[in-house]
């Protein structure tokens, strides 16, 4: 059976879970320009067959999963984007993205997608072509230097008509970046008040910002073990069974925080296509450690065992996760 999160014995002896990933970017281009972002271009276009074609067989090779599909935000509000679509002959990006994620099924892989805040009528046209999706919270408080579509009211109403619409989903907040630790709070309570509603939230992730080549923010103050145990703490309490990730690419403490995360994320061999500078180490380099501090590393699909039911998935994904679950050792 794949690993389960279990709120009632957390703890060391509890598995560590990962998910085996490769990373299928549609496009960088976006319209903004966040100071934080070493992810955009202005002008590189869709992915193509041919590049497809060579993440599927990539993908393939290296025993991926989970096919994490990623975009600039609204990325069809520019006019080659637009114009490139009507070429292949998408109506729009949502289009493209579903018939991505549907090559990737048909190869066997776990489409998880996250092209930036959607409303709620995408989020339904598009639900039963991903098995899960996700969208940083980043922080509750507006910060100056971030795109219209980051503004926290927005990226809220986004993640709970995720919510509304039956999407497995992933959050988070970043930290890191010069934000204080009553902030990351504020912005963990308030993900556990959509969870609470909705109960959506498989995992959250506690990202650490890092500054890449094209970024303008430099590296804030990293939270202190005794702030991200705090920060763990509460979430725990705050929405017991919801996993809290920890990218271990991003955060060198994470070993230190082995005793209260669940999972380290999504893993590749490839790069990290939203901080190339941060390139993860070994599945197995990881599993060292952990067994170190006493906890197993075990793969899990995108979609949580919490959520493999009626409920959230389409009868095909529930039928194609549950084989899958029975398949994963552990
Ligand atoms: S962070 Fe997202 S919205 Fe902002 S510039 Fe980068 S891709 Fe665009």
């Amino acid at each position: 059976m794949l690993k389960a999160v279990y709120e009632e014995d957390w703890g060391t002896g509890r598995p560590v879970t990962y998910s085996r990933s490769l990373t299928f970017v549609l496009t960088h281009d976006c319209p903004w320009h966040c100071a934080y972002c070493g992810f955009r271009t202005d002008h590189e276009g869709l992915l193509n067959d041919r590049q497809l074609e060579s993440l599927l067989q990539e993908a393939a090779s290296g025993g991926a999963r989970e096919a994490l599909l990623i975009s600039g935000e609204r990325p069809d509000s520019l006019h080659h984007i637009r114009e490139a679509l009507a070429r292949r002959g998408f109506r729009d990006f949502l289009d493209f993205a579903i018939w991505v994620a549907d090559r990737c099924a048909e190869a066997g892989l776990f489409p998880h997608g996250n092209f930036g805040r959607m409303t709620e009528a995408e989020l339904r046209r598009i639900r039963s072509h991903f098995v899960s999706m996700g969208m940083m919270l980043e922080n509750v408080h507006d910060h100056l230097g971030l795109a219209p579509e980051k503004k926290a009211a927005g990226r809220v109403a986004g993640i709970e008509a995720a919510g509304r619409a039956k999407i497995p989903f992933t959050s988070g907040i970043l930290v890191g970046w010069g934000e204080s630790q009553a902030s990351r709070l504020d912005s963990l309570a308030c993900l556990a008040d959509l969870h609470s509603r909705h109960g959506h939230l498989q995992e959250i992730l506690i990202q650490r910002y890092v500054p890449n080549p094209s970024s303008r923010w430099s590296m804030g103050l990293a939270p202190t073990l005794a702030e991200y145990r705090e920060m763990m703490e509460k979430w725990r309490a705050w929405a017991p069974g919801v996993a809290i990730q920890i990218p271990p690419n991003l955060e060198p403490l994470w070993p230190k925080l082995l005793p209260w995360l669940d999972d380290l994320g999504g893993i590749s061999w490839a790069k990290d296509e939203v901080n190339s500078t941060r390139p993860w180490d070994t599945v197995e380099t990881y599993a060292g450690l952990c067994r170190r501090a006493g906890r197993e590393l075990v793969e899990r699909l995108p979609v949580y065992e919490s959520h493999v039911s009626p409920e959230w998935l389409s009868d095909d994904w529930l039928k194609v996760a549950e084989k899958f679950q029975a398949e994963i050792p552990g």
